[in-house]
Parts: C-alpha cells; structure tokens; sequence
C-alpha cells in the first residue's frame, strides 16, 4: 500500500479520536462519541498492518489477540467503582509500552537519542506510579499517603539525575546510560507516588495518564510516525486540562495534590461542631411522608451511592414521587461528586434517569431555596458549608451545593463521620437537617416502599 494511502488513513483515524473526544464530552453523546473512538483505534490498527516498517504480522495478530481478550474481560468483569484502578492498569501499560519501544530502538541502532529518553523518562514514569497507584485503590498496599524522611530532597535529586542522564545518553549515546537511566526513572515513579494518599489518586491517575500521552508524542517522534504524535498529543493535553479541571473543583494546587501527602492527618478543628450540638435521627418512613408532601425535591447523589449502587432505587424513587404525588424532581450534580469526574452522571445514566432531569451545580444552585426538600444521598463535602466560610479548612474555596438552603434537608449515610477530605460537616447539626442513617440503597429502598404503600 502507498505511503499517501496509509497517511489519509492515519489523519482520517486523527480526525476520528478528536471527534470521539468531542462526544465524549457529554453523557447524551457518550456513547457515540465512543464508537468513534472504537473506530478511529481499528483505522489506525488496521492500517498499520499495511505499512511498509511491518515485517512480521503474526507476533502482532498475537500481542493483539491477548491484548483484546484482558481488555474485554476486564471491562465486562470491572466494577463502576473499581473504574478507577482500570484506568490506572491501563495507563501504566501504555508507559510500559513507551518503555520497550524506546528499548527496541536505541538497541536496534537508533539515533533518535534525545526523543526517545524523554519518552523513556515519561513512560517509565507513568508506568511505575500507575503501579502504585493500581495498588493504592485496589487495597494490595496501604491507601495513606506514605511520608519518609527526606522524601522531597531525595526525589528532586533522582529528578535532577534522570534528568541529567537524558542529557549525557542525548550527547554520548552510551546505552549503559540508557539502562541505568530506565532503571532510575522507575524508582522516581514508584516514590512519587506513593507519599500520595489514596483519596487523591483520582487526580495522579489522570496526570499519568496525561504522561502516557507525552510518552507517546516522544516515540511518535522517534519513530516518524505522525499518528502517535497526533494521539498522544490528545492524551497528553485531555489529561493535563481534566488533572486541572479536578483540582480546580477541589480547590486544590496540583502541587498540593502531588507533594502535599493530604488525606494522612486529621485536623484539629474536626470535632468542634460535634461536640456543641447533637444531630436529629428520622425513618425512611418520616422522609417518605415528607417527600410526597413536598412541591419540589432535589436529589444530591455523592460517593455513598456509588458505593451502595443505590442509584437504580434513586431512580425508582423520583419516578415514584413524580408519578404517584406530582412532585417536582430534579437531581444536582457536583463537579467531583464521588471519585472520579462524571461519576454521578455515568451512574444516573445507566439507571436510565432523563438526562433533562440532571443538572449541573451552576445551573441548580439557586432552586435550592426554592425546594421542600433535598435529598443528600452519600454525599457530605460537595454540601460542606465550611468551604464557603471557613479560610482554615482544606476545602475552603471549593464550590459546594447550597442544599442547606432547602426546607428539610435529608442526609442519607451510614454515620456522623466526614468524607473524602476529613472535614466534618456542621450542616448534620443544623435544624433543618434530619439524619437518615443507614446503606444508601437499603434507605431508598424502604423510602420506596413506605411510598408505594
Ligand atoms: P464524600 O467522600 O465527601 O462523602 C461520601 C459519604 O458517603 C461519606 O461521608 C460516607 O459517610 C458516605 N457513604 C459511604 N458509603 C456509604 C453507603 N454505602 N451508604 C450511604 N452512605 C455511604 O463524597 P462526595 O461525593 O460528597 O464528595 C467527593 C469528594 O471526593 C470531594 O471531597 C472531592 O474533592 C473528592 N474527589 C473527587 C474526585 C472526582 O473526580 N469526583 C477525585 C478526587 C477526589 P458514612 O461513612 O457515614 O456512611
């Protein structure tokens, strides 16, 4: 096949995954916009068998067929909570890959120096932190950010050295360099990641993955292929704009996230709002009597319901109210409700809840005031109120959801005990708040019992 052919393939295959991109922007275009991925991934496969590099198809076929079987199986068998640590599996694979590729050509006599250590360095990188960070939410080590003495100084030096031996490999081309370069990059991977605590590997998962991509911009260079440049581009920039997105919704730094080993101590003033004021307990059947009688409900889906995978009884439950006592039902979504970004919309998606039904919090936020009633279901730091007046809290500046503005306020969870931050919520205290302790979906479903009765 001519070289012009394979190269009208490759672009249609770029103009594809940007499209796929662009769908997957919006849960009502998901789906599509992953079939177009699907698509633009068997162009550029397909294509590549004809090109003219390819000598031997069958260890390819082979590598595919493996491949393609782990990668379905997986994700049949994967659940929507453990997503999180698939995509970590799946990006330190991609480092690994940039890892043997960079091996391949410096010892096949490549003289693409300088582009493929980067990529070595980033790949390596990539796939030793997406190791630890696959272990972390897995529970195969501890999930605690993991502080040594002289963590920082030793992990800027191994930076500093990876980094100078890029230089001198890119100058002499000594592939001793080369090795010892692989093997220090891994090291740097693995102890970066791991002072990071478990809570925060959301956020270190989407920057490896951005790493991924930058890995593969580097072997796109070293190979001339303009495809790889293209995609890992797409991934590179994708994940670096949404490890942004996230820390902007948390109102964190990057840096933050990445040395500030959060989530590993308690803060001191925690129990303060415990001690002074007691909470008020209700039965699912209060709530239901409450919800039926009420104009307008909305429902705040956090963390907790992911958990319980109660969102298929939520849904159950707003048509039931809707339906049955012609209540006004919406549902309010944070930013970074749950773990990972989209998890309360992918959720409410698949239990088939209209997307007309769903808002987003700029665009929810003032009917608060306007609700008998809010729903807080696994949710606690999205509504903390801390985070609108409290400079000294971890999570002050954090856009929250203003549900302490409705007439009742409902919090189903299983406890008083704090989220993902540690910061307890003074909103359990409040009057209006009555506490619906228990299993998400276990309350929704007797709520929905008491109002099919
Ligand atoms: P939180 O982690 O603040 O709170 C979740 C609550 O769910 C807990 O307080 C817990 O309380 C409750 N819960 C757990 N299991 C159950 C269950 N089976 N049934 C009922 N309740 C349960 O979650 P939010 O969604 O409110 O906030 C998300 C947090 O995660 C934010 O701080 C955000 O910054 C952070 N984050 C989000 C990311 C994202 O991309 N979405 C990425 C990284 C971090 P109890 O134990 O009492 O039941």
């Amino acid at each position: 096949m001519s070289a012009s052919l394979v190269s009208a393939a490759y672009l249609l295959s770029c103009i594809l995954f940007i499209l796929s991109i662009r769908g997957l922007a919006s849960p009502e275009t998901a789906r599509k916009g992953n079939l177009l991925g699907i698509a633009g991934m068997s162009v550029a496969v397909g294509i590549t068998f004809f090109s003219p590099e390819i000598k031997d198809i069958y260890w390819i076929l082979l590598a595919i067929l493996i491949g393609g079987l782990i990668g379905t199986t997986s994700a049949f068998k994967v659940k929507m909570t453990s997503l999180p640590q698939m995509v970590a599996a799946f990006n330190g694979l991609g480092g690994l890959s940039s890892v043997f590729i960079s091996l391949a050509e410096i010892t096949s006599g490549s003289q693409a120096y300088t582009t493929t250590s980067i990529s070595l360095f980033i790949g390596a990188v990539a796939f030793s932190g997406s190791v630890i960070a696959f272990a972390k939410l897995q529970g195969l080590i501890s999930a605690k950010a993991v502080v040594f003495p002289f963590q920082h100084l030793i992990n800027a030096f191994l930076g500093l050295s990876v980094i100078g031996l890029c230089v001198a490999f890119s100058l002499s081309g000594n592939i001793n360099l080369f090795y010892i370069l692989t093997a220090l990059a891994i090291l740097l991977g693995f102890l970066l990641i791991l002072p990071i605590g478990g809570a925060d590997m959301p956020v270190v998962i989407s920057v490896l993955n951005a790493y991924s991509g930058w890995a593969a911009v580097g072997i796109g260079f070293s190979l001339g292929n303009v495809l790889l440049i293209i995609v890992g581009a797409i991934v590179g920039a994708s994940g670096t704009i949404l490890s942004y997105i996230m820390c902007k919704a948390m109102n964190r730094s990057l840096a933050n996230v990445m040395f500030g080993g959060f989530g590993n101590e308690k803060k001191a003033h925690d129990n303060e709002t415990e001690n002074q004021k007691t909470a008020k307990f209700g039965s699912p059947e209060d709530a239901a009597f409450i919800m039926e009688n009420a104009a307008k409900v909305i429902i705040v889906p956090g963390y907790g319901m992911a958990v319980a995978q109660a969102q298929h009884v939520l849904k159950e439950m707003a048509f039931d109210l809707h339906e049955r006592y012609g209540v006004e039902v919406k549902f309010a979504i944070h930013p970074v409700a749950g773990r990972m970004p989209g998890h309360m919309n992918v959720l409410l998606a698949e239990a088939n809840v209209p997307y007309e039904d769903v808002f987003e919090l700029d665009d929810i936020n003032r009917e608060f005031a306007t609700a008998d009633v809010a729903y807080v279901i696994g949710a606690n730091d999205i509504t903390n109120p801390l985070a609108k007046t409290d400079s000294s809290s971890p999570i002050y500046g954090m856009p929250v959801l203003d549900v302490e503005k409705a007439k009742t306020v409902f919090f189903v969870k299983r406890s008083l005990g704090s989220g993902y931050s540690g910061v307890k919520n003074p909103l359990f205290y409040a009057d209006n708040t009555i506490m619906l302790y228990g299993d998400a979906k276990e309350v929704t479903e007797k709520i929905v019992s008491a109002l099919e009765k």
